[in-house]
């Protein structure tokens, strides 16, 4: 066939987010075209958006859209489509859905249902591996399920055990035992995991390795022959889930890149593999990383999450490879010629709160900008809500480097310069990993979150300099409009409240003139001045940005939501800005000036020059931001000037009316 295979002109993607626009991405770039399919959640999504067109095929729960295999068939048919890829998640390893898209007369891109069978199950894909001459992890992996064999079993292997579901994924069903004690509550509860998880209770049993490394090997075989494109370290996790993931894996030798690069490629062999998939190994790191040390868990038969950081090392696309293969092209390289250039990194931002465990938060993403020294994948724009719905993933952020240092160094530098407002994120979570001494010596283990989880999690809190341009934000200047605001009434005095979590903040502002200004807050002085594009902070100069951002509409937990401003320094820093028209900080000094808060439109003035108002006293309407807001007196007083009429477009800050004390 190869030579003579002819590219799909067109195929339907049966997946969202980021992944779908990954192979919506390719698949232009190789001329073939894109069907997006969407459910309700997703309806203006970036995938549906990019896509050269788009089926909606269901409501939100991915039960009702993204995984109605039928209904996606349909859609391909009808759309003219002659292969579905299928991302990863969702449909991708399920057998059934192989068989009713090829049964369609459809391409699957992917291995056949009988390959996925063959490794759906850990114990039946592990006794596989062992006629294989894959090494497997000591253990227990037959049919016997009584609760006292498996006791017994996990006596012979030595504590610590591992109970594993054998249809576990995510991390489920997963129970690490220390003690025979233990063993039987263990057991109960990772069964009830699998149970709700899987609807399969059964389990196999594994020595618990030492120093346990993650190194997975990337795969890819045209249904007879397979080739490895070297390994991925995945060590960093996270309650089993990868959060950092890196290639090649930092003390890897040629000759164990070999050794297991054979073993995983015997593995794809083994099953006839087609396609992209992973052979995921764990790896015995407690005497270094050694030949006879490392054990097969399990295959992933799918393109996973973390495949461009092998991308960013071989200079592959694997999304183009896979549509070849799937169209009859034979492997594209041989083994031998498979390259492999320095390092990369893969790190996974997600909408989570992180000092809450981690859990998965929703919001709009009022502000969101990537770094240009990065690759990001990203499967939503500014604007775009995190829904309850699917993975609250943002975006994955890759960076390569001719050495593991550098590619590390410009993955600290991109997510000093990726900004999120609007949800919680694992931002600073992950800024302080990739600082993490071990980490950065590359001395990885799966354990080395856990061992840390404290001082990696700790919530960043803003410094007095960062506290005073969030209030030089919330009065209308960020790095777009560094002092339009203050034309009006400088020099003046201006009290300003910002919110800092539940914590009130409350700062002084004297404008100085030519973009400088003195912020007073607690015991704190600090001299800011906007020059050559940049904010200065008693004379040094900072890299930080001030974004203002309007209310997110998300039921987001925490900082990020609301109304606010948030200022980019290394982390995010998230205020919010309580509304300023309902404030006395309105007004100027001593409360004898009525200022104009942000810019709006003046609709209706009620006082009249020489009228006496007391405080309350309802003067002139403001609308803006699409509301009216009421300005009143905030002391007793005569009306000395009334310096605007109706219809008067104001700045914010602008001068409204001019108060006199009475006598
Ligand atoms: P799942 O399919 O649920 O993701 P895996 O079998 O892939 O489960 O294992 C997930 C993670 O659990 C691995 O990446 C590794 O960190 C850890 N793990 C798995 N097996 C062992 C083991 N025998 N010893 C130590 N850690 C293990």
């Amino acid at each position: 066939m190869n030579g003579i295979a002819r590219m799909f002109s067109k195929i339907l993607i049966a997946n969202r987010g980021e992944i779908a626009c990954r192979v919506i991405e390719t698949a232009r770039a190789i001329g073939v075209g894109t069907v997006a399919v969407y459910s309700d959640a997703d309806a203006r999504a970036r995938h549906v958006q990019m896509a050269d067109a788009a089926v909606h095929i269901g409501g939100s729960a991915p039960g009702d859209s993204y995984l109605r295999g039928d209904v996606i068939i349909q859609a391909a048919l009808d759309t003219g489509a002659q292969a579905i890829h299928p991302g990863y998640g969702f449909l991708s390893e399920n057998p059934e859905f192989v068989e009713a898209v090829e049964a369609a007369g459809l391409v699957f891109i992917g291995p056949s249902a009988s390959a996925i069978r063959a490794m759906g199950l850990k114990d039946a894909a592990k006794a596989l591996m062992v006629k294989a001459g894959v090494p497997v992890v000591p253990g227990y992996h037959g049919a016997d399920q009584d609760a006292g064999f498996l006791a017994q079993e996990a006596e012979k292997i030595g504590y610590p055990v591992l109970i594993k579901a054998v249809a576990g994924g995510g991390g489920k069903g997963m129970r690490r035992v220390e003690w025979a004690e233990e063993f039987n509550d263990a057991l109960d509860s990772a069964r009830a995991e699998a149970r709700g998880a899987f609807g399969n209770t059964a389990v196999l049993i594994e020595k618990y390795v030492d120093k346990p490394r993650h190194i997975e090997v990337q795969v890819f075989g045209d249904g007879t022959r397979a080739v490895h494109l070297h390994e991925r370290d995945c060590s960093l996790q996270r309650r089993h889930q990868k959060v950092i993931e890196e290639a090649p894996a930092p003390g890897m030798t040629p000759a164990l890149r070999a050794t297991m690069g054979a073993a995983a490629v015997r593995a794809a062999e083994a099953i006839g593999y087609k396609g992209a998939g992973t052979v995921e190994f764990i790896v015995d790191a407690s005497d270094g990383l050694r030949e006879d040390r490392f054990y097969f868990m399990e295959m992933n038969t799918r393109l996973q999450v973390e495949h461009p950081v092998t991308e960013a090392i071989t200079g592959i696309d694997l999304v183009e490879w896979q549509l070849r293969v799937a169209a009859g092209e034979g492997l594209p390289l041989a083994q031998d010629q498979i390259p492999l250039n320095g390092h990369a990194f893969e790190v996974r931002l997600y909408a989570e709160d992180v000092p809450k465990g981690f859990l998965p938060a929703t919001g709009t993403l009022s502000h969101l900008q990537f770094p240009p020294q990065a690759r990001a994948d990203s499967g939503v724009r500014e604007g775009d809500t995190i829904s309850p719905f699917y993975d609250p993933m943002i975006a994955k952020l890759i960076t390569h480097g001719p050495t593991r240092a550098i590619a590390l160094a410009r993955m600290a530098q991109a997510l000093d310069h990726t900004q999120v407002a609007g949800s919680v994120t694992n931002h600073s979570f992950l800024r302080a990993l990739v600082a993490q001494a071990e980490f950065r010596t590359g001395d990885v283990d799966t354990g080395l979150i856990e061992r840390h989880l404290e001082a990696l999690t700790g919530d960043p809190v803003p410094c007095s300099r960062t506290c005073a341009l969030a209030a030089l934000g919330a009065l209308g200047m960020d790095q777009i409009t560094p002092f339009q605001g203050f034309t009006l009434w400088q020099p003046m005095t201006h009290l300003s409240e910002i919110l800092w979590q539940d914590e009130i903040i409350v700062l002084r502002i004297a404008a100085l003139g030519q973009g400088r200004f003195q912020v007073e807050l607690a015991d704190q002085i600090h001299l800011i001045e906007w020059r050559d594009d940049t904010w200065w902070i008693d004379g040094d100069k900072s890299p930080a940005q001030i974004v203002r951002h309007g209310a997110g509409t998300g039921a987001g937990t925490g900082a990020g939501n609301g109304a606010g401003v948030s200022v980019f320094w290394g982390n995010g820093y998230h205020f919010t800005v309580p509304d300023p028209l309902d404030k006395a900080e309105t007004v100027a000094g001593d409360g004898t000036l009525i200022v104009a808060p942000m810019p709006g439109l003046v609709k209706s003035v009620y006082a009249r020059q020489g009228q006496e108002v007391t405080a309350g006293d309802r003067l002139a309407i403001l609308e803006a931001m699409k509301m009216e807001h009421v300005m009143t007196a905030a002391r007793d007083g005569v009306v000395a000037e009334v310096l605007v009429s109706p219809g008067s477009q104001v700045e914010a800050g602008a001068a409204l009316i001019r108060l006199e004390a009475l006598e």
